[in-house]
């Protein structure tokens, strides 16, 4: 497959993301927080977040730094009801003052899956729909997102960096890129928050109801996605990213 040509907005952010790598690619998760919100983006940027089965961790570190922090949150309209409660839960117990529910185009999922039928015909459609779409649109007012990615969920995220660009010319802070899952659990005892519910029947890494299902002992945390199919990534961090 032939290298797609360098989209001429992402190449500043990738030199910038170069740039931040280097100075700031080593601090810890609070840190680089910090830096992101209340110095290089302040009012420039956004969390996003899946309110899934680790979200808490990155959403309670933010919150220490500034609970009004904007926060994406994708509702496909196929998550499970759990997390859209957990979504409201972990909101009022951190008291996050800009949660700001997106959710896909009704005419355009009329016009392309009248039948609901769309996750299972084409997938990667889909997701462009329900995700990508709406994200790209939430997006636009900001200049820098922060994600909670980790090098330890392997495929495309196991050489990520700190910071990164998106083909829009943004930079994206991932904080907990060399957190393991001891240390997830570590922090969610110490701070006692609450975990998604689906996580007690071994939904490790939780999406839309039709694409996700229980992990079984020994598999990877986020084997329980699209299972039996080549698909791992939504696309978000494919369509918007650098690496
Ligand atoms: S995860 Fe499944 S249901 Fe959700 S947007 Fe993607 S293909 Fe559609």
């Amino acid at each position: 497959m032939s290298a797609l040509p360098p989209n001429p907005a992402q190449l500043p952010a990738a030199a910038e993301a170069a740039r931040l790598n280097e100075r700031y690619g080593e601090w810890d998760a609070a840190a680089l927080l910090d830096l992101a919100i209340g110095r290089l983006f302040a009012g420039r940027i956004a969390l996003v977040s899946s309110f899934g089965a680790e979200s808490a961790v990155l959403l309670a570190l933010a919150a220490d730094i500034d609970p009004a922090v904007p926060v994406i949150f994708l509702d496909t309209g196929k998550l499970h009801p759990e997390t859209l409660a957990y979504r409201d839960i972990l909101t009022a117990r951190l008291g996050l003052r800009d949660v700001r529910s997106v959710g896909p185009d009704a005419a355009a999922l009329a016009q392309e899956d009248p039948e609901e039928w769309l996750w299972s015909d084409d997938p990667d459609r889909c997701c462009h729909l329900r995700k990508i779409v709406p994200l790209e649109a939430a997006l636009r007012p900001f200049s820098a997102w922060i994600t909670g990615r980790k090098r330890y969920q392997g495929g495309t995220r196991g050489a990520l960096a700190a910071f990164d660009a998106d083909t829009a010319g943004r930079i994206k802070l991932n904080p907990l890129v060399a957190w393991k899952p001891a240390d997830i659990v570590a922090f969610l005892a110490a701070r006692g928050l609450p975990r998604h519910p689906l996580q007690a029947r071994n939904f490790l890494s939780i999406g839309c109801i039709p694409c996700t299902r229980a992990v079984r002992p020994g598999e990877d945390a986020r084997a329980g996605r699209w299972p039996g199919r080549a698909k791992t990534e939504c696309g978000i961090h494919l369509s918007l990213m650098s690496e």
